[in-house]
């Protein structure tokens, strides 16, 4: 596949122009303000509609396999917490209130647990029962994969990613003159996004929105400080696949106790109000 130079360097000048600052949600009390840069080709709406369709296939498989939901009793638990939980995303943007949110359980002996973007929430028996996770640690660890998915942080990764190729294709644009590469894309795209891991940046975004979320919904905070400790624990330097890159625990947990003095009064409200 060929075609002109010009029209190239066009659709990639296209492509970088219509990268766009956004606020992906709203400071809350704990105050995330980062401004966000996303490629505006790839609306939520599209990454949203590809993580239902991954979600979709996800649960049918497991479904299939009769890992779905089959453990009742955590499938109860997970979702009486989430329950708590969803309502207070309204802190940090009115419109998640109305995201298809979806709550399952797989029985599966791994450590993990994920919020696709949408609200698509999955939780892993294996990460409930062998860290014996409290329900207070269980909001910590939801609190945190929903704030992955407000704040947008797969379709940035995706914008990066995006943007990323976009140079590289510039670049073989006019030393080799190959275009072919812009086709699948989007494929590549979206497998970088998914397999690669989250930043350091995100890791922190994430901690400090999912204590808020945890506490306004009466959750202990402090629960998220025991996780991570039971997390190291556990894992001995080698850290659960969804958690590999996340920030070092001994930064993490001080980030945290930093924040503890704004969240802690939102906790004791939720409590009193029962
Ligand atoms: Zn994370």
């Amino acid at each position: 596949m060929k075609f002109k130079r010009s029209v190239a360097a066009l659709l990639v000048l296209a492509g970088l122009a219509a990268c766009q600052q956004v606020r992906t949600t709203d400071g809350g009390a704990i105050g995330v303000e980062r401004k966000q840069t996303m490629v505006s080709l790839l609306s939520n709406e599209q990454v949203n509609q590809m993580a239902a369709q991954s979600y979709a296939d996800t649960i049918s498989k497991a479904g299939k396999e009769g890992r779905l939901n089959s453990d009742v009793k955590a499938t109860r638990r997970v979702r009486a917490i989430a329950d708590r939980l969803i309502p207070q995303v309204a802190v940090f943007r009115r419109d998640a209130l109305s995201w298809q949110w979806e709550v399952n359980v797989e029985t599966s002996p791994e450590l993990n647990a994920y919020c696709a973007p949408g609200g698509k929430i999955m939780f892993y028996t294996g990460i409930i029962e062998k860290l014996k996770l409290s329900d207070d640690e269980i909001a910590a660890i939801m609190g945190h994969e929903m704030a992955h998915a407000l704040r947008e942080h797969g379709r940035e990764r995706m914008s990066e990613a995006y943007a990323k190729q976009m140079g590289l294709q510039l670049l073989s644009a006019f030393t080799k003159g190959k275009y072919d590469q812009y086709m699948g894309m989007a494929d590549q795209v979206s497998a970088i996004a998914i397999s690669l891991p989250h930043s350091r940046t995100h890791e922190s975004e994430a901690d400090a929105i999912g204590l808020e979320l945890s506490a306004r919904a009466g959750y202990d905070p402090r629960a998220a400080i025991s996780l991570w400790n039971k997390m190291s624990e556990a894992s001995e330097g080698q850290p659960p696949q969804f958690l590999s890159t996340h920030p070092s625990n001994q930064t993490r947990i001080n980030n945290m106790q930093s924040l503890m003095p704004t969240v802690l009064p939102l906790y004791e409200t939720a409590r009193k109000k029962g």
